[in-house]
């Protein structure tokens, strides 16, 4: 243990054998694609940058580390967040990219079934990292998380599950707010810290939040914004949060509810048909 290689081995295992893991339809079928991990430090200075950013609410790994182990805090420089990727599957984003206002059923099964999947995952790999000797702690699985008032982004999480694969090299940050990273931005993602010496690659897109953005790096683009039924995505305004929630709360939760019979809050039609879908847009990744 106390690799990254054995990190990945934790998380593949658990994709691999958890019955969680599943869409829960006849086929069997798992609820994401194979998962990745990367490693952000504890004291990567764009934790406190995203602090002073989103609010004082948000927890950096230091302070979401002492809530686990009040008794026993440690300096962030000994901590290390591992976030990983959840990729949807390739027939969960082909049958997403044939609807235009509602989410499809597999899209709507991998948020509800396969976010309790991430949740289990989170738990699983904290407790077999602690029980190694090396203490860890899911911050999104903490009693204390949830949703506060950002002055500059409004309703905000004190973890932020996308800023730390951010810190980690995951990707960056596109117009509609989704993450991009080498698998798209049809993923979801989760992260643990933990109190392990794990080395850290050096981002390929270094500070830059937006750099894997078509629109942001070269103004060209938009796809995700004509995706949008709620145009609750501009080129000018970026993601308008407000029209988001109203529009999942309003129409796509209890049409997924009703039609399917599956919990959360599902829409992300602005995370298919469009070119960062399941890959960074080639024209911004340098030529090999
Ligand atoms: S669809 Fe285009 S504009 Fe939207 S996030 Fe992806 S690259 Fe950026
Ligand atoms: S999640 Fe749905 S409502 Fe929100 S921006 Fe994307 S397409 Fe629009």
């Amino acid at each position: 243990m106390g690799t990254i290689c054995e990190v990945e081995r934790i998380v593949n295992e658990f994709w691999e054998s958890a019955p969680s893991n599943s869409l829960h339809l006849e086929t069997g079928e798992k609820a994401w694609a194979e998962p990745h991990v990367a490693i952000a430090r504890g004291d990567d200075p764009l934790f406190l940058r995203n602090k002073e950013m989103i609010g004082p609410f948000l927890w950096t790994p230091e302070e979401a580390y002492a809530l686990a182990f009040p008794d026993s805090p440690v300096p962030a420089c000994e901590l290390r967040v591992i976030s990983y990727v959840l990729p949807q599957t390739p027939k969960t984003r082909a049958d997403q990219r044939l609807e235009d206002r509602m989410p499809a059923e597999r899209w709507a099964r991998s948020r509800f079934h396969g976010e309790e999947f991430n949740c289990d995952l989170r738990l699983h790999l904290a407790e077999t990292l602690t029980r190694a000797g090396y203490p860890s702690v899911a911050p999104e699985r903490l009693p204390g998380f949830g949703y506060q008032h950002s002055e500059r982004f409004g309703l905000a999480s004190n973890w932020s599950e996308r800023h730390a694969a951010f810190v980690a090299g995951h990707g960056t940050f596109g117009l509609s707010d989704g993450m991009i990273t080498r698998w798209g931005k049809a993923v979801r993602f989760g992260s643990v810290v933990s109190r392990i010496d794990l080395p850290v690659r050096e981002r390929a897109y270094g500070d830059d939040h937006h750099a894997w953005c078509l629109w942001y790096a070269k103004g060209t683009c938009g796809a995700c914004a004509k995706r949008c039924p709620a145009d609750a995505i501009t080129t000018s305004e970026g993601h308008d949060k407000q029209a988001c929630f109203t529009y999942i709360r309003e129409t796509t939760t209890p049409y997924a509810t009703k039609t399917y019979g599956t919990g959360a809050t599902p829409c992300g039609l602005c995370q298919v048909k469009i070119p960062c879908e399941s890959q960074v847009p080639p024209a911004l990744l340098p030529k090999p």
